[in-house]
């Protein structure tokens, strides 16, 4: 069988085993991060839209689990932000019901998690991993190029909210680009609010942009600022 949906067994998020199941047409996203890796975004939106049936893609996922050798876990992403498709709540939900021995795990840009109805869906994932380059606007702003209706407070709101709820495993990352996010203040600040969000891990990433990488001076002050904080944090600088 073809498949339109399903990209094959991969490793993320610590986990191994992950079937890689992508449902939004490329590129759809409310930022345009520096590094994305998907290339530019095309399609910015902030409406959640359901861009394939649900039932199409849940069955490409039945079929390979049923023909395949072992699954583990199910990532459920788009060419962009996955909270953008509205069919996310209902696919985790057959996916679980279903397959109740596989994990189900996505990652976002949070922006979407201010909100109720989105709470509720991701709640169905067992390893979420948000991605948070920065708690202060302007930092953000330079880094993410985000669409003008994303407020960064209401993220960091809608995470801090979530977090309380979330029976999952909960993993962050901020990639650091430099003269873009990388300012004492936003390390700070990244720190504060992560000490109330308590994650289950961190992880630091230094990002190469127009061939200029971070001061030994900043990756230094990560080092020593990020060294005892009361939960795991793994650097890449
Ligand atoms: S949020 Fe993710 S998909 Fe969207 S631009 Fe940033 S890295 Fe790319």
């Amino acid at each position: 069988m073809e498949y339109k949906f399903i990209k094959g067994i991969i490793n993320a998020l610590g986990c191994q085993n992950v079937l890689k199941v992508d449902f939004s047409p490329k590129k759809t996203c409310n930022f345009d991060c520096i590094y994305c890796i998907v290339g530019r975004t095309t399609k910015w939106t902030m409406k959640r839209t359901e861009f394939y049936p649900v039932e199409e893609v849940f069955s490409e996922i039945s079929n390979y689990i049923d023909h395949n050798g072992t699954v583990e876990y199910v990532l459920l992403t788009g060419s962009g932000e996955p909270a953008l498709y509205s069919g996310f709540g209902e696919l985790s939900e057959k996916i679980r019901i279903n397959f109740p021995n596989i994990g189900i795990i996505a990652y976002t840009n949070g922006t979407l998690l201010n909100r109720k109805d989105v709470q509720k869906e991701f709640a169905n994932c067992n390893v979420l991993g948000c991605n948070l380059n920065s708690v202060y606007d302007e930092e953000f702003k330079r880094i993410c190029r985000p669409l003008k209706d994303v407020r960064l407070q209401d993220t960091l709101n809608g995470l801090k909210e979530f977090s309380k709820h979330f029976k999952g495993i909960l993993k962050f990352d901020t990639k650091f680009v430099k003269d873009l996010n990388d300012t004492e203040r936003n390390v700070l600040g990244l720190i504060d609010y992560l000490k109330e969000v308590q994650p289950n891990n961190y992880t630091v990433i230094s990002k190469k942009y127009k061939g200029q990488e971070l001061t030994e001076e900043f990756t230094s002050f990560i080092t020593e600022t990020m060294k005892d904080l009361p939960f795991p944090v793994e650097l890449y600088l």
